[in-house]
């Protein structure tokens, strides 16, 4: 009877693949774990304490629906910095998730069309679906690169938004600064949306992040704080772009999150003071145990940012590899055809301790002969 009543949007989505890895993984008793999609760093401690702080001081009520003053305008100065576009504004949202929601919702009208790039994050065509969109996937194998000629011949009449993701997830692909600009200058030219989702902007390893903006100050940008600070139960994020666009978006967000939540804006006041090289040196090592352990048995583009590898499976389907790999060798990776059309690749996670990296490798290494 109840399936009566569920809604048409909430079938435009399909979370069976990660739960059925997640199934697989609970049976396990000692897994070896490079699927999580989040810090194995815990969060700083003048960070913790300013959490604690604002709890006992009372910071528990609503916040401003826009965000804590106090963190709204150290963001608005870093964003003025950064771009110097007269009409860019900041707010806080309920994590990067909660941006994108929000976006999705204002911007997207039924029927319209949003380019996503394929390998792509499992929130886009999830939310961009909720929203009533068509998804146009744009395949960027075998090297994930962003190339702007397929962008181009995937613009229609209805194209409403093109969503990027640099450093990406799952491919840990850095995109080029010139493809970047090819990118956003089509979007202005043509009067699209360009969403740049930028999370894991504080993880680049052989250069400075880029971000699209800086190429088209109409872009909207959804950021966060749950893998730069390594808090992402704490749910803050944050959006900037036209100020129409933020104001639209705030106002859905007061009635729905309401605001992000309170003690842990205070937190990531704190959060944005704090050095995070120490980290990023040590995932930017991470990479290189991965790709110096798998490069020479795996098809594997060496991956720029974020915290993620995405090899081609040596043998089966991307699904079969990490079946096998779950079930006989207890070590548990992501199937790519979570994250694709394609059922061909698989995600391995790195942030996790050398040790349990150098134990995943090895397994990797003996499942590909
Ligand atoms: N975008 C990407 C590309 C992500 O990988 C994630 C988290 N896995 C998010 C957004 C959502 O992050 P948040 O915790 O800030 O909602």
């Amino acid at each position: 009877m109840s399936s009566q009543w569920i809604a048409q949007r909430a079938k435009c989505f399909d979370a069976s693949g990660i739960r059925r890895v997640f199934d697989l993984g609970a049976k396990l008793t000692d897994p070896i774990n490079l699927s999580i999609g989040q810090p194995d760093f815990d969060v700083a401690p003048e960070v913790r304490q300013a959490a604690i702080d604002a709890i006992q001081s009372g910071k528990n009520g609503y916040a401003l629906t826009q965000g804590i003053p106090a963190l709204r305008e150290k963001l608005q100065a870093q964003v003025d910095r950064d771009y110097s576009h007269p009409d860019r504004q900041v707010f806080i949202t309920s994590g990067t998730s909660g941006a994108l929601l929000l976006a999705m919702l204002v911007l997207i009208d039924p029927g319209d069309e949003v380019i996503v790039f394929d390998p792509y994050f499992v929130m886009y065509d999830a939310l961009a679906g909720v929203a009533g969109a068509k998804v146009v996937y744009v395949d960027t194998y075998p090297d994930f690169r962003i190339d702007p000629r397929r962008v181009a011949e995937a613009v229609t009449p209805r194209t409403k938004m093109i969503l990027l993701n640099s450093p990406a997830n799952p491919t840990g692909t850095v995109a080029e600064a010139d493809d970047l600009r090819a990118v956003a200058e089509l979007a202005a030219e043509r009067g699209i949306v360009l969403l740049s989702d930028e999370i894991y902007r504080e993880f680049c390893y052989d250069g400075q992040f880029v971000s699209p903006a800086l190429f088209n100050p109409q872009t909207l940008v959804i950021d966060g704080f749950s893998k730069s600070a390594g808090m992402p139960g704490w749910r803050v994020g944050f959006a900037h772009g036209p100020a129409e666009v933020i104001r639209e978006m705030t106002k859905l967000q007061q009635y729905s999150f309401v605001c992000a939540p309170h003690p842990f804006q205070w937190a990531a006041t704190t959060a944005l003071d704090v050095d995070m090289s120490p980290q990023r040196d040590a995932y930017r090592h991470k990479r290189d145990l991965i790709v110096e352990g798998l490069s020479d048995l795996y098809e594997l583009t060496t991956p720029g940012g974020a915290f993620y590898a995405f090899p081609k499976a040596p043998w089966g389907t991307g699904s079969q590899f990490v079946e096998e790999a779950i079930t006989k060798h207890q070590l548990l990776i992501i199937p790519g055809s979570v994250f694709s059309r394609r059922d061909t690749h698989f995600r391995i996670s790195y942030a996790a301790p050398d040790a349990t990296l150098e134990r995943g490798i090895d397994i990797l290494r003996l499942m590909a002969k």
